[in-house]
């Protein structure tokens, strides 16, 4: 199966050295986002800003729009609740410091997956300044919707598959999202694949499963339960990745040009903020409650 991809490669960003902050407050000094890798150098921010922003500035799909506003959010190194603070104090402002149409762009690309931070209301600053809207802002703001939204568990109750497909202006994308439920019900992979591709990522589900001795059963989901389950497993994961250090995010894609795990997840939690909120509270970390 072809799966999603952002159609072309990036040199790899220069890696730095990186303090871990503490994820509940800290806004890091140095992070793996275009601001803090340019440092004081506002020369070598614009040409970072520059490449990224002529990136969104040629691209028509708003989904190749998404990904490359997840990657930035993903190369900010903060977890948890510090995120948006992060950006709102960080890569934003200095994305906004210039008035080009590459700023606008990156500002509504992070806006799109992140619409808490500060993004949205700097982009809206540089347009009532007169910078042209990219291409892609009309197609963007068509509203996303839920298509299928299932859940794979197995007899063992140790792993389970989230697969989510959502439409936008007839075009669908979907994820697929495996869990380990021996691992505090962490999210262990994401998948992202092209609507069209459904067929083969169900295959893909049920082949991975077989190699391992397991056969899913599928069921649908009622949206909320689903973002309840995603969110489990996303915001396991993320425990886990900055237990020890800061995760290696990269540029935010693969050697393929295929959204990493940070990006992909990313953008999932933007897709998970279309579905209705949960009524039962967040599962505490864990619980290992299973697939339920
Ligand atoms: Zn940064
Ligand atoms: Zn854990």
């Amino acid at each position: 199966m072809s799966p999603v991809s952002r159609g072309r490669k990036k040199a790899k960003s220069s890696r730095i050295i990186r303090r871990v902050p503490d994820p509940a407050t800290a806004v890091p000094d140095v992070c793996d986002c275009p601001a803090c890798r340019a440092g004081s150098d506002p020369e070598a921010l614009a040409a970072d800003l520059a490449v990224t922003g002529a990136d969104l500035l040629a691209v028509e799909d708003p989904l190749t729009v998404e990904m490359l506003g997840s990657s930035l959010v993903a190369s900010v190194d903060v977890g948890g609740e510090g995120l948006v603070e992060a950006l709102s104090e960080g890569l934003i402002p200095a994305v906004a410091a210039t008035s080009t149409p590459e700023s606008l762009a990156v500002l509504l690309a992070i806006a799109a997956v992140e619409n808490r931070a500060t993004a949205g209301a700097e982009a809206q600053r540089l347009r009532e300044a007169g910078v042209p809207d990219p291409g892609w802002v009309e197609a963007l703001s068509d509203p996303v919707k839920p298509e299928i939204l299932r859940l794979y568990r197995e007899p063992t109750g140790e792993s389970a598959v989230l697969l989510g497909t959502f439409a936008r202006a007839g075009q669908s994308h979907g994820f697929v999202i495996g869990i380990s439920h021996l691992d505090c019900d962490a999210a262990t992979d994401i998948l992202m694949f092209p609507g069209e591709s459904l067929e083969q990522a169900e295959q893909l589900v049920v082949e991975d499963g077989q190699r391992s001795g397991i056969t899913f059963t599928a069921e649908d989901m009622e949206p909320a339960d689903f973002r309840w389950q995603a969110d489990r497993a996303l915001t396991a994961r993320a425990v886990h990745d900055w237990e020890d250090s800061v995760p290696d995010t990269g540029d935010g894609f693969d050697e393929n040009g295929q959204p990493d795990y940070y990006t992909s997840a990313v953008l999932l939690r933007a897709r998970l903020r279309v579905l209705p909120e949960p009524t039962r509270p967040p599962a505490p970390h864990g619980s290992s409650a299973g697939p339920a």
